[in-house]
């Protein structure tokens, strides 16, 4: 039971701590989880912001390095030339194709974000490329560029317009450096000073340059990535592994990833929650968005703008705070860990409590029925002698219940009036001097007395009274156990009449008084006749029952003051104070003819029978000289002699 108790404590002194931590724990990480969360927004939202701007730089740095080639005087000047040369403007020389070759070669290699540049006629002839060198006034066999959507849709624009192959559309790769890149091809007008259209200037640029550059801006850790898709979903950026797998350039992130796919499509901008990863994307479309532009309108094909560009990120999760948060957890494993320890205590030091207080409150019942049930009474007293407290015995001698003794009557009162002075003086005694003892008689209530020895002492707190602690002796028993020994050591057992001791020890007493008193005593002895036949003839029995019977006869016939002692066998003797010889001699003639008249019923088996029996006795005086009846005993003793030998049932006077 106990076992179970303890372990119930323990299950108690882990859980409630663990709950109460985690319940501290909680509110804690989710202020951090929040703040985690927020500052991933405000990461998301910065990352984004820094890749539009890169992208939209980048971009429009590009085009504008287009239209600048596009306006560049040698370039309009040679590709005027080379479509009319009777048309040479006045103070221009025909183009010199070397020296523009070598220019604009000069330009693509410098710049990396470019893969080629391409001049084309208004026929659809390419007429120059770089950073290819061509021989000067020769068309380039085999490049015609007539069917391709960047020379038709740019032949159709007006000077600073601009076309862009849709990217995603029909993917344009380059081998450049032994590597396969995709690119995106720009193609502008060409007009002369005088406004004619002279051609086309196509410029490739490196995808895979333009979107390093735009991660770099977007600065990513290895968990986050950047995202860009055109208007169908394709994907725009390098190669990427997504959380949801792989993504290549063209690639559909309708299928990769729909979730993301179906927020994006339907709104301009805004953030995804999924598969952990938060997805913030904002809509671009590099067709209006301008930064330092200098070109006119930008055409392209509709279906495929605008783009959606976003970065994703991981977002917070449990562990992962746990895992940058390991002072807090350590903070609060240690909080847990004492708190733990502290109810472990507890429990193991409540338990022990409770053994010991299971064991003090046994130890108390013990005690107090040791108290109210001890074979002596208790009883406490205040200060004004009243009872406030008393066990069970004491008020099972005095015959009251508890509720009519405590706190309403004085000791006192419980006590006879004759004793009541020693009460007093006792009580008086532990108010005073600490302890006090007296020997009363207690009053009960149906009126009997009980002799009690009183033993008290004070009780005292701080200097002062409390109450009285006293324990009652009952003496009544002793008495009567004294008495009755007293009356032992002095009777005979078989007749109750006194015993030889008695009576010596009573005779020197009356001996010393009648010398006071000056008066006479006298001694009688008896001795019944043939008192052997009397145990032969009827049984050892009978003959007690006639010692009973004759000593209560003879006292019949004797005053109170006289003794009728047993100082033998059949033998008595009677002393009588204040009784002259000749009186006594009456005494024992009366005697003598009392049992001769009297008969004897004996009991002989079933049967009774009576029989009749004598006594001889002699008479003596006893002389106020002696100090012992010894003496007179012996003179009596000689007298009943003589009256045996006369003849018996006599009664002899010997008195020398
Ligand atoms: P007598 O005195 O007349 O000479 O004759 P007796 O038979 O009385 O002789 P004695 O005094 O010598 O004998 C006393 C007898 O009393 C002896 C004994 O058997 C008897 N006796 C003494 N004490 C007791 C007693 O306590 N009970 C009984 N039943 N008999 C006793
Ligand atoms: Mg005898
Ligand atoms: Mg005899």
């Amino acid at each position: 039971m106990s076992l179970r108790r303890l372990t119930t404590r323990l299950l108690l002194a882990v859980s409630v701590p663990l709950i109460l931590v985690t319940a501290m724990l909680l509110p804690v990480l989710h202020v951090h989880m929040e703040t985690r969360v927020e500052s991933l927004h405000t990461e998301a939202r910065a990352v984004l912001k820094a890749g539009q701007e890169a992208l939209t730089r980048d971009i429009n740095e590009s085009l504008n390095s287009v239209l600048a080639i596009a306006e560049m005087p040698a370039l309009r000047h040679y590709l005027a030339t080379h479509n009319a040369p009777s048309l040479l403007e006045p103070g221009y020389p025909p183009g010199d194709l070397t020296q523009l070759s070598r220019f604009l070669d000069t330009i693509i290699s410098h710049h990396p974000r470019y893969t080629k540049l391409v001049l084309i006629d208004n026929q659809g002839h390419e007429v120059l490329r770089a950073p290819q060198s061509v021989a000067p006034g020769a068309h380039v066999s085999g490049r015609r560029h007539q069917e391709m959507d960047y020379f038709q849709e740019a032949s159709q624009l007006l000077p600073r317009d601009l076309y862009l192959t849709p990217l995603g559309r029909d993917l344009h790769y380059e081998l450049l450096d032994g590597e396969i890149i995709p690119v995106v091809n720009v193609s502008t007008p060409v007009f002369d000073a005088a406004g004619r259209r002279q051609g086309v200037v196509l410029l490739s640029l490196n995808w895979r340059y333009l979107t390093s550059g735009l991660q770099q801006a977007m600065r990513l850790g290895h968990e986050g990535h950047s995202l860009l898709v055109n208007a169908q979903g394709q994907w725009l950026l390098n190669k990427a592994a997504l959380p949801q797998g792989t993504a290549h350039f063209g690639e559909t992130l309708a299928t990769l990833a729909p979730d993301y796919w179906q927020a994006m499509a339907q709104r301009s901008e805004g953030f995804v929650n999924a598969d952990r990863q938060l997805l913030y994307f904002q809509t671009e479309d590099i067709r209006t968005q301008r930064y330092r532009s200098l070109a006119g309108n930008i055409y392209s094909e509709h279906a495929y703008y605008p783009w959606k560009l976003g970065v994703l990120l991981p977002t917070p999760s449990w562990t992962s705070l746990i895992d940058e948060e390991t002072t807090v957890l350590w903070f609060l494993l240690l909080i847990y860990a004492v708190a733990v320890a502290f109810g472990m205590l507890w429990a193991i030091s409540s338990q022990r409590q409770r053994t010991l207080r299971r064991a003090a409150q046994r130890h108390a019942i013990e005690v107090s029925d040791l108290y109210e049930n001890a074979p002596c009474g208790y009883h406490s007293l205040d200060d004004a002698g009243r009872v406030v407290k008393m066990n069970r015995t004491e008020l099972a001698w005095l015959g009251y219940s508890a509720d009519e003794v405590l706190q309403r009557m004085a000791y006192r009162e419980l006590i006879t009036p004759e004793t009541r002075p020693a009460f007093d003086k006792a009580f008086q005694d532990v108010l005073e001097h600490q302890s006090g003892s007296a020997e009363c008689s207690l009053l009960t209530r149906s009126g009997e007395q009980r002799h009690v020895m009183i033993q008290a002492s004070a009780y005292r707190r701080g200097g002062r009274f409390v109450h009285s602690r006293a324990t009652v002796f009952d003496l009544t028993e002793r008495k009567k156990l004294e008495e009755k020994l007293r009356e032992q050591a002095m009777t005979d057992p078989l007749t109750g009449v006194f015993n030889r001791r008695y009576l010596q020890a009573q005779a020197a007493i009356e001996i010393a008084r009648s010398r006071r008193q000056d008066y006479a005593i006298a001694l009688v002895t008896i001795d019944l006749d043939h008192f052997k036949h009397i145990n032969d003839e009827y049984g050892h029995d009978a003959g007690d029952d006639v010692l009973q019977a004759f000593t209560r006869i003879v006292s019949r016939l004797l005053r109170q003051e006289d003794l009728l002692c047993r100082v033998g066998g059949e033998e008595f003797a009677i002393l009588l104070p204040t009784t002259p010889l000749s009186q006594a001699v009456q005494v024992a003639e009366r005697i003598r003819h009392t049992v001769q008249t009297t008969p004897f019923s004996v009991h002989e088996g079933a049967l009774e029978r009576t029989l009749w029996l004598t006594a001889s006795l002699g008479v003596t005086s006893v002389s106020v000289e002696e100090t012992s009846l010894k003496a007179a005993l012996k003179r009596a003793d000689v007298g009943l002699y003589r009256a045996k030998e006369s003849g018996r049932n006599r009664v002899e006077v010997n008195d020398d």
